[in-house]
């Protein structure tokens, strides 16, 4: 099967649908959270991903735009987003995001927005905090998302490697999971942090457990002209330009 892994829609559109246009053809899609907030298409982001089987699982700001967690816990731009979510939700839309669970398993692979720890908060930026996730994880293999940065943590006999996703992009450089225990971020779609404004996303063969990291253009101007018209905050259109 050829599976889609997203993380980190917000509500980008344009981006969501340059993802779906380059990774075709695919079978399901497994959305690891934040499929809304900062972006200026949170329902037309929910419709088309429940156009295709899929797996999803709730993100902080899922939750916040259902009024699951506190916006005061946001910072003042995330914040403003949030509200102006809040009050574009769909009734079916609200129903989704309120639907989802924090974490979902199938096969030899576990999903969830930030960590195995802490399913909404906690952000998995460095190794020490990989390595005892990955202690925790309840199967072999764990796909998060919530940094916005695509990476790879392995771990094995205590020995724990992080491999930079940029070595895993394209046909000819996918990886294949081995026995040893591992952590996959495919990256943000709407909202790329690591200084590439292209979406990124992964392909992935859970039978086979070959993985596939890319990237894709997709009109930034667009989704910047839409936030602002829709009074969304200028510093969150802005950082689609960086990809920061
Ligand atoms: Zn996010």
């Amino acid at each position: 099967m050829r599976c889609l892994v997203i993380a980190d829609v917000h509500a980008n559109l344009a981006a969501f649908q340059a993802v779906l246009r380059d990774a075709a053809p695919f079978e399901e899609i497994w959305c690891l959270g934040d499929l809304v907030g900062y972006g200026p298409d949170p329902n037309e982001c929910i419709a088309l991903l429940r156009e295709w089987p899929h797996l999803a699982i709730a993100g902080n700001h899922d939750w916040a735009a259902v009024g699951k967690v506190d916006l005061e816990d946001f910072n003042p731009g995330a914040r403003a987003a949030g509200e102006w979510t809040a009050r574009q939700l769909k009734g079916e839309n609200r129903r989704f995001l309120e639907g989802l669970a924090l974490q979902q398993e199938r096969g030899e692979f576990c999903l969830v927005h930030g960590s195995v720890r802490s399913p909404i908060w906690e952000y998995v930026d460095n190794t020490r905090v990989a390595a005892e996730n990955l202690a925790l994880q309840p199967t072999r293999y764990c796909l998060v998302g919530h940094t916005h940065t695509p990476v790879m943590y392995t771990e094995s006999k205590g020995i724990l490697s992080r491999t930079r996703t940029a070595h895993m992009r394209g046909e000819r450089s996918a990886i294949v999971l081995d026995d040893r225990k591992a952590m996959l971020n495919p990256g943000s779609v709407g909202q790329p942090r690591d200084g590439d404004r292209r979406a990124s996303y992964a392909l992935l063969d859970p039978e086979s457990g070959r993985v596939e990291v890319r990237r894709v253009e997709y009109p930034v101007a667009d989704t910047q002209a839409r936030m602002r018209s829709a009074g969304l905050p200028d510093r969150n259109a802005l950082r689609l330009s960086l990809g920061r």
